[in-house]
């Protein structure tokens, strides 16, 4: 690594993001090439001579961004963004630069330290109960995905159970979610070895707002204990990735604790909003929790990849992933006074997120990441006010956070709009001017909108509407004749 041309060709790097930024709106945001478009493009072999920045940065502004879905741009609002900051490309690129590899304390105190400092801040903010912080005897982790958190505490919780059945009880445990669980729990279930027909997934409907009923849960558990099997693990979620849902705590930890199940809440989404007063009821009950995940990396402004895990007995999560490899030996995990990060996770190597959710959370301070949660939901409140008024249209299920679910409604009884709606969708997706997915819930289609892009703004809400509904205008105009 050559300074004088490290500190060159960051620049020029840093400029091509800069001028991509300047101009991701511009962009088609959904990217319109084909399958194996890349391959026509590509030479069949890696060069045996080194080339230049230039050529390779023109082949990127060439041949990758048309194949790149801009969730940057401020018209994305598919799936859950993935908000990007000034802050946490820093902390990106210092962890990147630094290039520590902190996976146990002595391999890197500082990595290790700072996650610990920056997670018990995280969990102050979200006023999680002093038992989840390294200071009340529990502790933090961060991982790379919701995916990998969920894996490790299932595996820790079932560990804890079979130690106290016996190995071979693995077929008899039992995992619970609802139908709006992420599917990230039933991929987490067969790693773990989770029998796939010990797999729970428990309806919701509109009489709950498709929030997992405790009644429905209790009955569930009974009757897998009638027939010999063993709950193991209940998830509930704040901030389905379909609708937005948020199951109670109150009601499912109290469930929990009847059955003595591990309980685990994902909040990958609809954590983040959880740093507001307004919005902290939704944790009411976490004291009943055993585990808890959000992700920054979708809505607080901490780019890719980041997520947030805490256990209130970091024990368990230890004693399920640790291994102690002579060539790791060292005093400090002797003494037990310091926290080996490997023994949290799935992988020995680890990077040093810590710096970007450090950097996010001192850079822009408690209240800007407030007033950040606060502006997006204003921008749902005003794209839900105008479907509202729109009779042609109908919210679907009731918008809690930053996603609005919505429909064209069936223009005939007998039809259920499935077809109309993802035309709709289509034609707005293929327009290269907004882009929106969708979900089918209880049957129905919806189109969900995903508001909270890092460079949304009110105009592009006001545009995102103006292009629906001429979008719906020719739909309605072409089924007339
Ligand atoms: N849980 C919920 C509620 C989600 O919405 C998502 C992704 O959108 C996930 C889990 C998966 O998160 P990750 O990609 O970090 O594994």
């Amino acid at each position: 690594l050559d300074n004088e041309n490290f500190v060159d060709e960051s620049s020029r790097v840093l400029e091509f993001i800069a001028d991509y930024y300047k101009n991701v709106g511009n962009y088609p945001v959904r990217s319109q090439v084909k399958p194996g478009y890349l391959q026509k493009l590509s030479p069949n072999s890696a060069p045996y001579f080194p080339e230049s920045l230039e050529t390779i940065l023109g082949d990127i502004q060439t041949d990758i961004l048309p194949g790149l879905t801009h969730w940057q741009s401020p018209n994305f609002f598919a799936y859950f963004q993935a908000n990007a900051s000034t802050a946490a490309f820093l902390g990106e690129m210092l962890c990147t630069g630094l290039n520590v590899v902190g996976f146990n304390w002595i391999s890197s105190p500082a990595a290790t330290e700072l996650e610990a400092i920056v997670v018990d801040w995280m969990g102050k903010m979200l006023k999680l109960p002093q038992s989840f912080l390294f200071s009340g005897g529990g502790g933090g982790v961060l991982h790379g995905s919701t995916c990998e958190a969920i894996v490790c505490t299932l595996a820790a919780a079932r560990d804890k159970a079979l130690n106290e059945l016996g190995a071979d009880k693995i077929t008899k445990l039992v995992v619970y979610g609802s139908d709006q669980t992420h599917f990230t729990l039933q991929k987490a279930s067969k790693l773990v070895g989770i029998n796939p027909n010990n797999f729970r997934t428990i309806k919701t409907s509109t009489l709950t707002s498709f929030a997992l009923a405790p009644d429905d849960v209790r009955a569930t558990m009974e009757a897998d204990l009638a027939s010999g099997l063993v709950p193991l693990f209940l998830c509930a979620t704040i901030g389905t990735t379909a609708l937005g849902a948020v199951d109670s705590l109150e009601g499912l930890g109290q469930v929990a604790k009847d059955y003595e199940v591990w309980f685990h809440v994902d909040a990958a989404y609809g954590g983040s909003a959880c740093i507001c007063p307004e919005f902290r009821q939704y944790l009411n009950g976490i004291e009943l929790v055993d585990s808890i995940s959000m992700n920054p990396h979708k809505w607080f402004l901490t780019n890719m990849d980041c997520c947030c895990l805490w256990v209130k007995n970091p024990s368990t999560l230890v004693d399920s992933l640790s291994t102690s490899p002579e060539i790791l030996r060292n005093k400090a995990t002797e003494s037990k006074k310091v926290v080996d990060y490997k023994d949290w996770q799935i992988a020995l190597s680890r990077r040093f997120r810590a710096l970007k959710l450090w950097l996010v959370i001192r850079r822009y301070g408690v209240a800007n990441l407030m007033e950040h949660i606060r502006s997006d939901i204003k921008l749902a409140k005003k794209f839900e006010g105008f479907v509202v008024e729109d009779e042609r249209f109908e919210v679907v299920v009731p918008r809690k956070f930053a996603l609005v679910c919505f429909r064209l409604k069936p223009r005939r009884s007998e039809e259920d709009g499935s077809k109309l709606n993802w035309k709709l969708l289509e034609e707005v997706n293929s327009s290269g001017k907004a882009f929106m997915t969708h979900a089918v819930v209880d049957g129905t289609f919806l189109i969900r909108c995903a508001i909270g892009g890092t460079f949304t703004e009110e105009r592009h809400i006001d545009g995102l509407w103006k292009l629906i509904q001429e979008k719906a205008a020719d739909l309605v105009i072409e089924t007339c004749y």
